[in-house]
């Protein structure tokens, strides 16, 4: 069977990680059987919905690599809702309701009082034609129904969760169309998921009693529903989806320099048995996705996790893959060079100053400032065709005696003004010649 998922994103904000985790798996799904994904935007909602989150949404998607094999738009389709509502009502499956939101908060206190599920109690069945016309007359404009069908229990086997069950007496008739006509997310995602093939329908568990219901929706419009899996939802460190994780996405990666690779190795394997591991590429990821992997305990999403992965990926990218992110003058060999020491890409910039200079001499003693003047004058002596930083320090080693630290920190302290940084080997022959011993006479 061939398999289509869907990202049915509501265009009201950016991406946040939980949402980028959905699409990552939706789209590794679809890929790992050689399916389709697609693109959903869930814009019924003409006041919330914005263009500018819609093309935010593609930019993030196409940053992360997530590519799509064709995208819709509900705020297009409001005909074949119409068409599914029309079916649905012929087949008596939708019934008017004329209860404000006043009276349906009482009802629910009243059942809640009385310790009872605050299932609604179909009162609007029972409305005789005569009390319809009184409210038609009045002004008042129904709000729709679906009926369950309360003979027919529920049941399907979670890709993820395993069987599911669920009584539909102990579930309200759910509202699918507001009083001013438009539609709540319930009945265009289902027939949005009918027209367009959708095999798999994986989300997260916040929508399991969604799924109950909308598999009568299916039903009732003569459709097998598909196949469905839940995720367990993602949590920050602190053990709860945060306002703070809630706003995180692309952007704020993208200015703290992360990788797009590394969110989608870090997404792709929280909360599953598998490790997360460094992928500079989505390819492993396809390859290894299996949603048997897939545990029902949240996954965890931990910033310093992320940052970590970043450096580990950093560390692998070729010189291609950053060039044109690079300051100018860094080759092949100079990225070799810096790369092991960086967390971001951005960090090179850094690095690379080192290289070029102008580094400022450090404030050394008497006893330090001969070493270096000896240093200087190694420097000019050695042959800086192979592998200068050895052929400096062995020269040095054997006229002055030094060793460990003494040795090599105050030149790496002349040579780049810093403590610590890349190997020298690898920086040295970078500097150059005739700089390294400018660095070294401290001028
Ligand atoms: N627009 C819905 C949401 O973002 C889609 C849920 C679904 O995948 O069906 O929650």
């Amino acid at each position: 069977m061939s398999v289509t998922t869907r990202f049915a994103p509501a265009p009201t904000g950016r991406l946040h990680v939980g949402n980028i985790r959905t699409a990552l798996h939706n789209w590794l799904l679809a890929r790992a059987r050689g399916g389709r994904f697609l693109l959903r935007f869930d814009d019924t909602d003409a006041e919330r919905s914005r263009q500018s989150h819609v093309e935010a949404i593609r930019a993030d998607l196409d940053w992360l690599g997530l590519d799509r094999d064709g995208e819709a738009r509900q705020s297009e389709r409001f005909d074949h809702y119409e068409a599914g509502f029309e079916a649905l009502r012929e087949a008596g499956r939708v019934y008017p309701c004329y209860e404000t939101p006043q009276e349906l908060e009482l009802k629910r206190k009243v059942l809640l009082g009385r310790g009872r599920p605050p299932v609604y109690d179909r009162a609007a069945l029972a409305l005789t034609e005569r009390q319809i016309a009184d409210f038609e007359r009045a002004g008042r404009t129904p709000h729709w129904r679906f009926r369950l069908d309360h003979d027919h229990p529920i049941a399907w086997d979670d890709l993820i969760r395993g069987p599911q069950h669920f009584d539909p007496n102990l579930l309200s008739d759910p509202v699918i169309r507001r009083e001013d006509g438009s539609w709540l997310y319930m009945l265009p995602s289902t027939i949005d998921d009918i027209e367009m093939g959708i095999t798999h329908v994986l989300r997260g568990e916040d929508h399991v009693t969604n799924t109950g219901l909308q598999i009568q929706i299916f039903e009732a419009l003569g459709e097998a529903p598909p196949t469905f899996a839940h995720e367990a939802l993602l949590v920050g460190s602190e053990g709860k989806l945060s306002k703070r994780l809630g706003s995180l996405g692309v952007e704020a990666f993208r200015e703290a320099g992360i990788e797009p690779s590394a969110v989608t190795s870090l997404l792709a394997r929280i909360g599953t048995a598998d490790p997360v591991e460094p992928f500079a590429a989505l390819a492993p990821l396809v390859e290894s996705f299996d949603l048997d992997r897939f545990g029902r305990a949240p996954a965890r999403f931990d910033r310093t996790e992320l940052e970590a992965l970043n450096a580990r990926i950093v560390h692998q990218l070729p010189y291609e893959a950053v060039a044109d992110r690079l300051p100018a003058g860094i080759d092949v060999a100079g990225w070799e060079a810096i790369r092991p020491n960086l967390r971001t890409v951005g960090e090179a910039e850094g690095w690379w100053r080192i290289v070029e200079g102008p580094v400022a001499p450090p404030n050394v003693d008497a006893e330090i400032a001969a070493y270096l003047d000896i240093a200087a004058a190694s420097a000019e002596a050695i042959d800086w065709s192979a592998d200068p930083w050895h052929a400096l320090t062995d020269a040095l080693k054997a006229e002055t005696g030094r060793k460990g630290k003494p040795l090599f920190l105050p030149l790496r302290q002349a040579l780049t003004g810093r403590e610590s940084g890349p190997e020298m080997a690898k920086l040295l022959p970078l500097i150059g010649k005739d700089e390294a011993v400018r660095r070294l006479r401290r001028k």
